[in-house]
């Protein structure tokens, strides 16, 4: 049973679930990137493993989002990203499973080879895809699609936030802290003085910091921004806390009303770079550095980032004799047999240009 429920049973009861991963996800010691970095306990949690077709992050707060879908009967989701959507693409691949169409609603972002596969896996997966050119037109194409949608088949779609870090998916997260906690309980690692996780839609880092709270750990989270900071902030940070805290609280009265103040909340702004998705040097360097040692691939938008930001406070001698955990949020599946063969062509034309226009340059600019 997974940790959430064996700790409050009202929640299992109350709460829709679908199982959709393999959990708990694997904890390894990152002996040779430690030992470069001249650290003594640096930890890998890979949720890049959390499926077994396409892992990564969405899968722990799909199982509740779609638990809930199913639980409403829904024969479709709808629900936002951008053009690359790691998130699109995972809700995709697990509502199929459930027999449930998805509707996606793309911004465009700056090109990559990960776009380029996520948007050919998406497609396969019978996702219905919309290029919309800003946040206003993709809000009024959300309303038309919803009705056009009701209109075909009598439902609304069952909305998705964006990210999945609605409360109810960052409840995935909550249940990934106290996952954490079985780990040391179990003697895997001592108690982690600091996790770092990439900060996009903040599900996985608020969702963390309540886990890690309810288990008892003093473990500090490390958001690392790599969003435009209108989507990560403080504020909103503090904002989602309370609505997860409050809705388990409501479900189960046993589960502490826990209070989150903006003072305790530290985002790593110096990692983003240019914008969302543009690759940055120290992320590529971070990328290439955990490869070379440990065979993991990362990517730019996200994990790069974070991970730098980790090898940064190493540098700066901040993280001296800490057990630090870096928080693996990137799919670690290859997909590519699926969708070897498929045109690129049979997407719509506005996405077309990802196959056409060269990657970024950090990206090998091919
Ligand atoms: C979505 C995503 C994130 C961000 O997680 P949030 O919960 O949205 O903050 C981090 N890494 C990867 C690879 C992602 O796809």
């Amino acid at each position: 049973m997974i940790p959430l429920f064996e700790r409050y049973p009202l929640l299992r009861e109350r709460l829709p679930y679908v199982a959709l991963g393999e959990f708990p996800t694997p904890i390894e010691k990152l002996e040779r990137l430690g030992d470069e970095l001249g650290m003594g306990s640096l930890y890998l949690k890979n949720d890049g493993m959390s499926a077994r077709i396409y892992g990564g992050n969405k899968i722990r707060k799909l199982e509740f989002l779609l638990g809930h879908a199913r639980t409403a009967r829904a024969t479709e989701v709808l629900t936002f990203g951008y053009a690359g959507s790691n998130h699109a693409l995972a809700t995709a691949i697990c509502a199929e499973q459930l027999g449930v169409r998805t509707i996606a609603m793309l911004l465009p972002q700056p090109n990559a080879r990960y776009v380029r596969r996520n948007l050919l896996m998406a497609h396969r997966c019978g996702s219905e895809l919309h290029a919309q050119p800003n946040i206003p037109a993709l809000s009024a194409a959300t309303l038309f699609q919803l009705c056009r949608h009701r209109a075909a088949t009598g439902r609304v779609p069952e909305v998705i936030a964006a990210g999945g870090s609605s409360a109810r998916g960052t409840v995935g997260y909550v249940n990934a802290g106290l996952e954490l906690e079985r780990h040391v309980a179990a003697g895997e690692l001592a108690e982690p003085d600091a996790i770092y996780v990439a900060a996009g839609s903040m599900g996985t880092a608020v969702g963390l910091m309540i886990g890690l709270r309810v288990a008892g750990l003093g473990t500090r989270v490390v958001p690392v921004r790599v969003t435009d900071v209108r989507f990560v902030n403080a504020r909103r940070m503090v904002k989602l806390f309370r609505n997860t805290t409050t809705l388990l609280h409501s479900l189960d009265p046993s589960f502490p009303a826990l209070e989150l103040s903006d003072t305790d909340v530290h985002i790593r702004e110096e990692f983003f770079g240019d914008g969302y998705a543009a690759f940055t040097e120290s992320g590529v360097e971070a990328m290439a550095r955990i490869r070379a040692t440990e065979a993991l691939s990362l990517e730019g938008t996200y994990t790069g980032k974070a991970l730098a930001a980790l090898i940064h406070d190493v540098r700066t001698g901040e993280l001296q004799d800490e057990t630090v955990v870096f928080w693996n949020t990137y799919n670690g599946r290859d997909f590519s047999s699926r969708i070897q063969g498929i045109d690129y062509h049979e997407l719509p034309r506005p996405f077309h240009r990802y196959f056409e226009e060269p990657v970024q340059a950090l990206d090998g600019g091919a």
